[in-house]
């Protein structure tokens, strides 16, 4: 019975590019295990999108001068960019300033407040009278009154790292200039108090596969703080409505770190609406059997694994009944792989002083498997890693060229040019033990990287596939068919062969990594469907407007290869190969750390 996998990724910010490190932290991550699951025969549904509201994004429009709908399709546009040039397999990356979402949203807070679990409540938040309006959390920086650090921001200080009470903010400044004042206003607030034992249950029933750096920040964090109320509503112009019909409430909007989180759910109904059967999207949302995994970076831990899981079960089967009119509860999340955070050469990555490696420049340089592969093999899962750039060449020209990469090349070149581009037409019973030795420990890969990639530990799960193309490496240096051809043909045919067939396999146990390359490889073993979909843009339009999306159209599952070992056979005709990567040269490692913080 195929699975129904969600595939959640975090959604980025439009207010700034994307870099190397938000690749590696969260879209690569969830690409490698969409794609996996595909191979595998599951349903998988991937989406994301582009945080359109919030503080980042009216800021940077603040300081640019220019309208925020602009400035986040410009950074929208370019997120499509990037995850094309890398593909990243989304079956819809969408934006948070749809009516959908809107939508969405408005009924998750409409759910929370039927089943009694939100607050009003009057507090004080900084006002600027100058320009007539409250400057929510990121407009107002000063001093952390509870470590001291000059740059905390109103709500939170990122030094270390608590959420703040913005009144006790110490010598508050405000972003826009100009004086500030406490003044009272009134918010909503979402009683966490209430869904605290939930939240912990929840957390010790996924205890066993939610890695040890999400469960300290997750139940370690409930069990010595506890869960309190937390304002969902925000004195701001942009972002999407309170529904509430009052006087007073048109002015407020939905707390950003509420509503962008609702774009899981918004998204996969929004991937539904372009769907024949629009109703879709509950296989993964309205099915206790399907299993979500979320991808984020380590700032966003406590956000999904807590909050998140809080407003679900909040709003219980109340969201469905007001949005369908059909009571189901939604579906919880199964697993939140977070990554922690890639630096580069030994710093923190920093977009403002271009101590940075960006994702759509990097693409004019180098391929985008050499770039997922690097970013794999050096994927934060447990701890902070590094980008160096000796490394990357090193990586490059040493294993993804050297030990794979050579091989499939020499290997389909040998055999293109001696069997006349054919497969050789061996008789499979006089196969040599060596030969079916060979064949049984890549098959056995199949299980052994797929544990991996079930339990997204997609460093060990490269790791073990680059071991399987070590050993058919040594399998050629024991059998050495290119001497070989010139005695006993027959030999010769029967190591080349068996070669083909490890290659074959290697493609897909590559595959979820490396599909650029794997899907060049499978065309050149004659392949007419091809092992992946394709990726495409598409303009929706709604009352908001027009936004682009990036989608994915599934190629024929039926007839495709899967996650299974080669099916090849004697005599099958093959396609002039090619190399698969290019070898770098030493002078890209001084090129490209002179790039850097300029
Ligand atoms: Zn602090």
């Amino acid at each position: 019975m195929p699975e129904n996998i969600l595939i959640a990724i975090a959604w980025p910010y439009a207010n700034a590019e994307i870099h190397v490190g938000n690749i590696t932290g969260s879209h690569l991550p969830g690409d490698i295990v969409a794609r996996y699951h595909r191979l595998k025969g599951n349903k998988v549904l991937m989406v994301s999108g582009t945080d359109s509201h919030g503080t980042p994004v009216t800021l940077r429009a603040d300081a640019e001068g220019r309208p925020v709908e602009e400035v986040y399709k410009k950074f929208h546009e370019g997120f499509l960019d990037v995850f094309r040039g890398y593909g990243i397999t989304y079956d819809l990356f969408t934006t948070t300033h749809t009516e959908n979402h809107f939508k969405v949203s408005q009924t998750i807070f409409l759910a929370l407040q039927k089943n009694g679990l939100l607050f009003r409540q009057k507090t004080k938040q900084w006002y600027s009278p100058s320009t007539a309006r409250f400057l929510p959390d990121r407009y107002v920086e000063g001093t952390c009154y509870i470590c001291g650090y000059e740059g905390a921001r109103s709500d939170q200080c990122d030094n270390c790292g608590n959420v703040l009470e913005p009144e006790r903010l110490l010598n508050p400044r405000s972003k826009l200039g100009g004086t500030l004042e406490l003044r009272e206003t009134e918010h909503y607030y979402l009683d966490l108090s209430k869904l605290e034992p939930d939240v912990r249950e929840f957390l010790k029933e996924r205890a066993d596969h939610l890695r040890e750096t999400v469960l300290g920040e997750s139940l370690g964090k409930i069990q010595a703080e506890g869960l309190k109320p937390r304002p969902i509503t925000r004195d701001l112009d942009w972002g999407i409505p309170v529904p509430v019909q009052e006087a007073g409430w048109e002015s407020k909007k939905l707390y950003v770190w509420f509503e962008a989180v609702i774009g899981y759910l918004s998204a996969a109904i929004e991937w539904g609406s372009l769907q024949a059967d629009k109703d879709a999207w509950r296989e993964w949302w309205v099915n206790p059997e399907a299993r979500q995994f979320y991808f984020i970076g380590k700032d966003n831990i406590f956000f999904h694994t807590s909050l998140w899981p809080a407003q679900l079960m909040g709003a219980g089967s109340a969201f469905m009944e007001l949005f369908e009119d059909d009571e189901a509860p939604l579906t919880l999340p199964y697993d939140v792989p977070a990554n922690q955070f890639m630096n580069l050469e030994g710093r923190k990555i920093s977009g403002s002083r271009n101590w940075a490696v960006w994702g759509l420049d990097a693409l004019t340089r180098y391929d985008a498997d050499a770039l997922r592969y690097y970013l794999t093999v050096n994927m934060p899962e447990n701890k902070d890693s590094d980008w160096d750039w000796a490394e990357f060449l090193a990586r490059n020209n040493n294993e993804l060229v050297a030990t794979w990469g050579n091989l499939a090349n020499r290997v389909l070149a040998f055999c293109y040019k001696h069997w006349e581009g054919h497969v050789p037409d061996v008789d499979l019973a006089t196969l040599r033990d060596t030969d079916l030795r060979l064949m049984s420990v890549i098959e056995n890969g199949f299980t052994t990287v797929g544990a991996e990639l079930e339990a997204v530990r997609l460093r060990s799960a490269l790791t073990e596939a680059m071991k399987l193309a070590t050993a058919v490496n040594q399998y050629l240096d024991q059998t050495a068919p290119w001497s070989a051809i010139k005695t006993d043909r027959d030999e010769a045919a029967k190591t080349i062969y068996t070669a083909l067939k490890a290659i074959d396999s290697l493609k897909v146990l590559f595959a979820p990594f490396l599909p650029f390359s794997s899907e060049r490889l499978h065309g050149f073993f004659g392949y007419q469907i091809p092992l992946f979909g394709e990726q495409y843009t598409e303009d929706e339009s709604d009352s908001l407007g027009e936004h682009r999306v990036l989608r994915y159209r599934a190629g024929d599952a039926r007839s495709s290869t899967g996650w299974e070992r080669s099916r090849l056979e004697p005599g099958a005709k093959l396609n002039q190969p090619a190399p698969l990567f290019k070898k770098l040269d030493e002078s890209v490692i001084e090129e490209e750390r002179a790039r850097l913080g300029n």
